[in-house]
Order: C-alpha cells, then structure tokens, then sequence
C-alpha cells in the first residue's frame, strides 16, 4: 500500500465494506429505514467511534457522530451526506460524503488536534426518497424543518414512514425535536460525487460547488382530437402527438440559451396509443433547472409561452400543471473562497460549477451557511452501479476537506 494515498485507499476500503449492506444480495439497494439501513448505520457508528466521536442514531434515522471541540461545548461544523440509496445504486452517491468526513476527524484525532468549534458527521438516513414518497428527511429535521406530514407517507407495501421509523429504533414523536438551535452551528459543507461530466471534461479531481439549481417541473397535457390514421387528411388533423413535438424542440432550443440552464421533456406519453390512430391526446413532463432563479423561471415562461403559441397554431387544448418549484440554493461565498484556498492547496486550479442534482446540502439554505465539493467520477455516471470514482481523487478529496477543515474560520 502506498503511504501517499493513505487516506484515499481507507476511504475506498471502506466505501467498499459499506456496499455490502444491501437489501438485495447481487446489487446495491439500501433504502431509508430498512434492515440494511440498519446495519449500514451501525457500521458507520463503529467508525465513527474508532475517528474519536460520541456517535449515534438521532430520532429520524440519523447516525449523529461529533468530535467535541476545545474548549468543549463550542457551535459546529457540520459535514456528512446521505448513507441511503437508490434501487441499484452505486456505492459512491452519498456514502463517499460520511465515510470521508469520518476519515478527516480520525486523522485530526489521531494527532490529538481539538479544533475551536467542534465537527459533527451527519450520515443522512434519506436524500434519495426511493422508499417513501419523502426525500431530504433527515437533514430538513437537522435544519429544524421536519415536516410531521411526512410520517404518514407509505412504500409501496403500505408501510408508512412512522411505523417503519419506530421499528427502526427512531422515535417518531421526537422527530421535530432533532432541529439544532441556528446558534449552535456554523455551517453545513458535504463532499459528494458530481454525478455529471463537468470536472472530467476539465480534466480537474475536485470542484467547488456555486449553487444547487432551482427546478421547475410540469405536466403537460395536450387534447386535439383522436382519428383514424388512414382517413383524415394531413390538413384537418389536430395531431396532440405532433404538437408534442413541436414542443420538445422549442424546449431544446431554449434550454440551450447558456447561463447553466437546462431543460428536459423526460416522459411522454400519447393516447389512445395505437399504430392507426391520430394521437388525440399526449402528455409529457417539463423539468427546467438552473442555478439562478431569475434565469429559471423566464426560461420556464418562455418555454410556456411558445407552448401557447403551438397549441393555439395547431388546434390543441393545452392544460399545464406545476408540480414542482424549489429554489436554487446558493452556497455561501465564504466557504466557496475557503474551500477554493484547500483545493489550491493541493496543487489544483479551483474550478466553481453549479449542481445539477439535488443534495442533503439544500436543506440547509436558509438555516445556515452551505457549501460543496465535487469529486469526478468516471463518465459523470451515478445511480447506477457503473458508477466509479479513482482512489487518486479520493485521495485528494479528503485531503481538501481536511484542509479545508483545520483552517476553517466562521463567516470569514
Ligand atoms: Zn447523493
């Protein structure tokens, strides 16, 4: 073993005994709240003890690890992501997060450094939302914005999401409570694989993260008039199919007006659906991202516009439905100028890009100070078990973050 990638080969090692609990034996699914959950989270509690911390489950599924600061009792650095994953996932999504924050304190501890303010390690129970119709559960109840809505929400066995946190060990009744006091924090930062191809296109290991974008989602329906394909002619159609698709070029064409905008149609549908049969109805979803907020909404309203102008043109009945508005959740300038430092520290340009992924780091916006760091991963592949990472860039990544860690300075 090479003594220079110490760090890089314990965090892989790792990474690799945690995607072992699965739900399922021949591929990675660890969902929020079930038996390999479980065990996943009572491993990472082991380590998280072996690093030097107090550590354990809070009463939504958490596993709470904090190095104590000196003197003791001072507010925290928060780090971690989300230990859940998606049905066939990759071993890097999240995990990479917890198990690097972990390996950064049980370094500190290992040359008995105590820091001024003190570390927490947050290995989210649910960022992914693939069992319950929930996501970002256990970080909004860190921010202190737990939503006791959410208990009632069911799997798809009918289990709701209170009664699997129960017999988990979680306690559903103290869930809001799990909220830290706005003072007793200084900031939340999370390491996390890109999940895109910017940083590999760039030929960089890491990144500092700007913002998360915005999103916008809509469901689309299109009504013109159903008839046989062999007898009305081309000119008195109303095609709901065709119009469709007239649409999904203007979205195309809009979405690649620059300024980290995207947009995608990535569901469609037409009715009633038959080889000899003029489509009299389509629905598709709309999702439009970037990481201003301004940008985001005028693309949505002219891509809604064009809308209008081809239903009108072709005949159709439009019917939009907003299903989704979040707003972009920046990161604090501050952490961005200090992580930036850390990663030139290693010898690497700093490069910024925005997430075009939604993070556990996006509920915090609005409670504390955020930021993120980026590491490649091979062909910008993730929620897949092709996903890949190098130890090289693990390596470097965890050493950013300890860097990052040892001269982090409060709202400098
Ligand atoms: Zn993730």
């Amino acid at each position: 073993m090479s003594q220079g990638l110490r760090l890089g080969e314990s965090v892989m090692e790792r990474l690799a005994t945690l995607a072992r609990y699965s739900e399922t034996p021949d591929n990675l699914t660890r969902r929020y709240l079930t038996a390999a959950h479980k065990q996943a989270a009572s491993q990472v509690t082991s380590w998280m003890e072996a690093a030097g911390m107090s550590a354990g489950l809070d009463a939504v599924g958490n596993v709470v690890g904090r190095y104590e600061s000196e003197p003791p009792g001072a507010p925290a650095l928060l780090l971690g992501s989300h230990i859940d994953t998606v049905v066939d996932a990759g071993p890097y999504d999240g995990n990479l997060g917890v198990i690097a924050a972990i390996a950064c304190v049980g370094d500190l501890a290992a040359r008995g450094r105590r820091l001024p303010f003190a570390i927490e390690v947050l290995a989210f129970g649910d960022e992914e939302g693939s069992r319950f119709p929930a996501t970002l559960t256990g970080s909004s109840a860190i921010a202190g914005r737990f939503d006791p809505a959410c208990l009632d929400s069911r799997d798809e066995a009918g289990v709701s999401l209170g009664e699997a946190l129960q017999a988990f060990g979680g306690d559903p009744a103290a869930a809001p409570s799990v909220g830290r006091a706005p003072g007793a924090v200084h900031a939340y930062v999370e390491l996390h694989i890109e999940q895109g191809p910017v940083l590999e296109s760039k030929g960089l290991p890491v990144g500092v993260v700007t913002a998360i974008n915005g999103a916008n989602r809509f469901a689309i329906r299109l009504a013109g008039m159903a008839g046989h394909a062999g007898t009305v002619p081309m000119a008195l159609r109303r095609d709901a199919l065709a119009g469709a698709a007239e649409m999904m070029v203007a979205v195309e064409e809009i979405g690649g007006g620059g300024d980290g905008l995207v947009a995608t149609v990535g569901r469609i549908e037409a009715l009633p659906g038959s080889v000899n049969v003029v489509p009299g109805e389509a629905r598709f979803t709309l999702d439009v991202r970037a990481p201003e907020d301004a940008v985001r909404r005028r693309a949505a309203s002219d891509i809604l516009a064009r809308f209008h102008d081809i239903a009108e043109r072709r005949g159709l009945d439009l019917t939009v439905e907003e299903t989704h508005d979040a707003a972009a959740a920046a990161c604090a300038p501050w952490i961005m100028r200090q992580l930036d430092a850390a990663v030139a520290k290693q010898g690497i340009r700093p490069l910024r890009l925005p997430s075009g992924a939604g993070h556990d780091a996006m509920a915090f916006s609005g409670f504390c100070p955020m930021g993120m760091l980026f590491q490649r991963c091979t062909g910008g592949i993730s929620h897949n078990p092709a996903e890949s990472i190098t130890v090289e860039d693990t390596d470097i990544a965890v050493r950013v973050l300890l860097d990052f860690i040892e001269n982090f300075e409060p709202d400098a």
